[in-house]
């Protein structure tokens, strides 16, 4: 019913007017979805299943109400537990999924950046590579499945750990292995880059302990934050976190 719903909605609708509906589309489909068997920590409702999503190269568990899929959800959780106070930060953040960046929003943060390099939707358009903000002038900021997509990410890590105050984090994610990272800027071909990297848009596909190397050569201080460490089984299973997933919680000293 899900999917039928959300297929009509794309087909009849432009997308301007889908990003302006969606909450209110969601918030009227909330009584047939509502139940007590799962609960997401972005729009803080219970609900009877998370949607799942089991395509060719996407497995997840989305939130009928809000959209947020797992990672989104671990990051609620996390901001929560680490940064409990957004009203006072200085935030960056990158193509924030649409119901956090409202949450984080109306938590009227000092400063909130929002900004996607290729879409209008967020407020800001920045470069990572050249970001025109000030340097030391950061608390947080918020890079999730950002550098694979970036030919020079060092360039842009470099402009993460420029903006950030010292004692200032940077939460990342990136997709992983437990390999060596394999880049080849001379692969171009879209079908290249999914079959070696992982998605058609991606550069490279990171070693887990690289990714951490080349952000500790910047300077900052990576530590990994597993889900199953930060939060009991009751509430993975509640909420459909992934108990393995990791925060790059990047500090700068
Ligand atoms: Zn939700």
């Amino acid at each position: 019913m899900y999917s039928i719903l959300k297929r009509l909605a794309l087909s009849l609708l432009p997308s301007s007017a889908l990003d302006a509906l969606e909450f209110p589309l969601r918030s009227l489909y909330y009584p047939f979805v509502k139940g007590d068997k799962v609960h997401c920590p972005c729009c803080n409702r219970s609900y009877k299943s998370f949607q799942e999503m089991n395509r060719e190269d996407f497995e997840d568990q989305l939130c009928p109400g809000c959209g947020s899929i797992q990672r989104t959800r671990l990051l609620r959780e996390y901001l929560n537990l680490e940064f409990p106070k957004l009203q006072e930060l200085h935030i960056l953040h990158f193509s924030p999924h649409k119901y956090l960046r409202k949450i984080i929003l109306n938590e009227k943060p000092a400063n909130y950046y929002d900004t996607d390099f290729v879409s209008t939707r967020c407020r800001y358009q920045f470069d990572i590579t050249a970001l025109e903000l000030d340097s030391n002038s950061l608390d947080l900021i918020i890079a999730y499945h950002i550098f694979e997509h970036i030919p020079n990410d060092r360039l842009a890590m470099q402009e993460c750990f420029r903006t950030l105050k010292p004692n200032g984090r940077m939460l990342a994610q990136v997709p992983w292995r437990e390999e060596r990272t394999i880049e080849d800027p001379s692969i171009t071909d879209p079908k290249d880059r999914l079959r070696l990297f992982g998605q058609e848009d991606h550069v490279r596909y990171y070693g887990r302990e690289d990714f951490i190397k080349r952000l500790e050569e910047l300077g900052f201080e990576v530590q990994e934050k597993k889900a199953q460490d930060l939060f009991d089984a009751n509430t993975l299973e509640k909420e459909s976190l992934r108990g393995e997933e990791i925060i790059f919680d990047c500090f700068k000293p």
